[in-house]
Order: C-alpha cells, then structure tokens, then sequence
C-alpha cells in the first residue's frame, strides 16, 4: 500500500479531474491526503482522501480586489504570491510531510509549494496539469505573443529575489522556471488527449495525456426542438449581460431550442419572460446539457471545451483570458469550432448556422471525442503516480 500526498490551489477546474483519480487509488487500497482548501473539502472527503486545510496559509486570499486582479498577468507579482505561500505553508507541511513519510506527491502544476517541498524532502513528484501541457513548439501553437514572452523575460529578473528567498528555507531551486514549469523531466499527467495537446509528440514519455475526467450527469435534460443550443461563460468571469441579451435576440425568432446559463453575478431577474423555446438559468448540470446539445457557445475554460468536445458538440468560442485564446486556437486549428470576432446578434446566430451547414465541424469534434474516449483516463493517472511512487500498479 503507497502512501500518497496530493497538493492544489482553490480552483475548482483544477481540483475536479484528481478527485477520480484519488476515487482509483483509494480504490486500490492505497491511502491518500489532500492539501486544499475548506471550499473543496466535501467533494475531496467524498472521493476518499484525508483533507487538510491550508486556508490559514493562503496568500492569495489576502489580497486586495485590484492585487488580485494582477495575479496572472504579471509574473513577478504572481510569483511573489506563490513564494509567499510556500514559505507560509513551510514549516507546517515540511513537519507533517516529514512525519508520513508519502512516497509520492502529486501537485497541480499552479500550487508550487508541493513541488517545492518535494524536491526539499527528496520525495518522488508528479505534476498535475488540468490545461496544455507547455513547452517552446506548444508555445508557438498557442500563439504566445512576442509581447507576452518580452513581459516574462524582463519579469524573469525580479523573480530572482523570490528564488533567494525560498534557497534560504533550504529549497534547491536554480530559478523560477525550474519550479513554474515543468520540463522532460518531470513526471506529469496531463488531462487530455495527445490528439488534442499541441505538439504532444514534443513532450517526453514521462509525460502521461490520460484524457479528461467526465463526471457523470445528476439530470436528465428535455429536447424540445430538433437542435438545441447551449451557452456559457463559465464560472468565473460571466458577468456579461450585454452579451447574454445579445444571445437572447439571436435566437429567440428562430426554431432552435436555447438553454443558457449566465451565472451568479447577473439577476435572473434581469431577463424577464422568455419565449418557449428559450430557457435561461443560473447554473445548469452542464453535462446533462452537452448530452443533449448541437452547438457550444462557450468562453473557452479547459473544462468546458473537453466536456463539449467528449460529447461530440462543436462549439461557437468567445474567448476572454489568454489561456482561453489558445484553447480556442487549438480547437480552431483541429477544424472543431468557430472563434467569434464580432459578438453580435447575427454574427453569433450565422456562426451557428454554419456549423450546421458544413458537417466537417462535426466530423472533427467527432474525432477529438474518439481521441479521449481512447484515453487511459483516472485509471492511467493512478498507474503512473504508482509507478513513480515505486509500488506495483
Ligand atoms: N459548469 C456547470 N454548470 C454551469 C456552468 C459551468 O456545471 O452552469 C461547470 C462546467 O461543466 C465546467 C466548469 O463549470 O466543468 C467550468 O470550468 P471551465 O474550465 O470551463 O471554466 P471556468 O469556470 O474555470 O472559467
């Protein structure tokens, strides 16, 4: 039996594809701990790990509205953040850690304390990647602008600061690309196909693409017209009304079914009465709905683009982040969707009319969802951290 230590920040999108890969190993009898934070501890108790809180020690947390808003798109500043939490959590999780003695940690390739303290422990690693796994050719697909790669260079020199200060705590970090990125070296499971993961055949084999993890629909969702549209921003920033009424005069005339869901931060109110083919809502089971849907508009989040594209659903793409940009690059480049440039009423209802003119959109969503059904998934995860921790598989 392994003992195995597991380490992610408070992201739902990233926490949700290791919980069944923690299902497996618990499964197989082997015991797991999980540092998170109280926001993911039910669904981690459910999936069988033993949770252990690190809020007192989150940084992030602490920041003001307009820090946070730095965070993500200026490197020194994040890795201050990041360093800040590391030495935070320190002496807590080196003392623990220490004292159980794991034989693997697995961190989310974001929550750079559990890399760190497994390299200063000595303890075998891998790294969890819930986006495209990242190296100089998957740079140059995801279309890294020059002026994003000048920005990390000019930061690389301000992080050095950051570096000393964790060399002191005794951890053996060059620099800070040693630790935010991951090289051939490591061992990492990435949750996608290598189909889909550009330049997947650049990556060395200690990298695993197991495909994403689907959880199971907890409802059944009625079609009541013969193609049925979904929308969503995601979780986080969809706070777009303008948008969101914009979708509503696209299709509202028209003979196709429309289930949209807009989040928590814009009234439902709002909206008013809808017509009968138009249902709008805060939240839906979004796998329900995919089960059931012709067309994705979607803001481009890892998750919803891999759950749209299990399911076979082209999607419409309104990119809003830099990460989001790329994915909807790559989906773009494999022939499975359409970026909008304009976000207008008829430019989003001719987007979508074209999807279903030209059944190549289709054929190609087809095939990427082949590709991840094909993947080893939650199963595969677990061989490979097993395998690293030296135990049978
Ligand atoms: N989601 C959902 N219902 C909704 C909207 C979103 O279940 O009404 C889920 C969706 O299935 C996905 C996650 O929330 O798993 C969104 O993650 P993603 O990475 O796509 O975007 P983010 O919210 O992180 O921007």
């Amino acid at each position: 039996m392994s003992k195995i230590v597991f380490f992610c920040i408070p992201a739902h999108g990233h926490t949700n594809p290791t919980l069944g890969v923690v299902k497996e190993l618990v499964s197989r009898g082997h015991q797991v701990w999980y540092y998170s934070y109280n926001m993911m501890r039910e669904k981690i108790e459910c999936a069988g790990a033993t949770f252990i809180s690190c809020d007192d020690y989150d940084m992030e947390q602490k920041l003001s509205a307009k820090d946070s808003v730095r965070i993500g798109k200026d490197l020194a500043f994040s890795t201050k953040i990041l360093v800040d939490t590391t030495l935070a959590l320190d002496d807590k999780v080196c003392k623990e850690i220490t004292k159980l003695k794991p034989d693997c940690i697995v961190a989310d390739s974001m929550a750079l304390w559990g890399k760190a303290v497994a390299r200063k422990l000595g303890i075998p690693f891998v790294s969890s990647t819930t986006t495209f796994a990242f190296n100089q050719h998957s740079a140059k697909i995801m279309k890294q602008s020059i002026k994003d790669m000048v920005k990390m260079l000019f930061s690389m020199t301000k992080t050095t600061k950051q570096v000393k200060r964790l060399q002191n705590k005794g951890y053996p970090v060059k620099n800070i690309l040693d630790i935010i990125g991951n090289d051939d070296n490591t061992h990492t499971i990435v949750y996608t196909s290598p189909e889909f993961q550009p330049c997947s055949d650049t990556f060395s084999d200690k990298y695993a693409f197991v495909g994403p993890s689907i959880r199971p629909a907890t409802e059944k969702i009625e079609k009541k017209r013969d193609k049925l549209i979904y929308i969503s921003m995601g979780t986080v920033n969809n706070d777009m009304m303008p948008f969101y009424k914009k979708c509503l005069s696209a299709f509202t005339d028209t003979d196709y079914q429309l289930i949209m869901s807009v989040g928590h931060q814009v009234p439902l109110e709002d909206f008013g009465e809808q017509p009968e083919n138009v249902s709008v809502f805060s939240h839906v089971d979004q796998i329900a709905v995919l089960q059931q849907a012709d067309v994705f508009v979607s803001h481009c989040g890892m998750n919803s683009v891999s759950e749209s594209l299990y399911f076979g659903v082209p999607l419409i793409m309104v990119p809003q982040t830099s990460e989001q940009i790329g994915i909807s690059e790559r989906v773009k480049q494999l022939g499975a969707g359409i970026k909008l440039d304009q976000t207008d009423a008829p430019s989003i209802l001719e987007a979508v009319n074209r999807i279903f003119i030209d059944s190549t959109y289709q054929d190609n969503a087809n095939l990427i969802s082949e590709s991840f059904r094909r993947c080893s998934g939650a199963k595969g995860a677990a061989d490979k951290i097993l395998q690293v921790s030296g135990s049978s598989v």
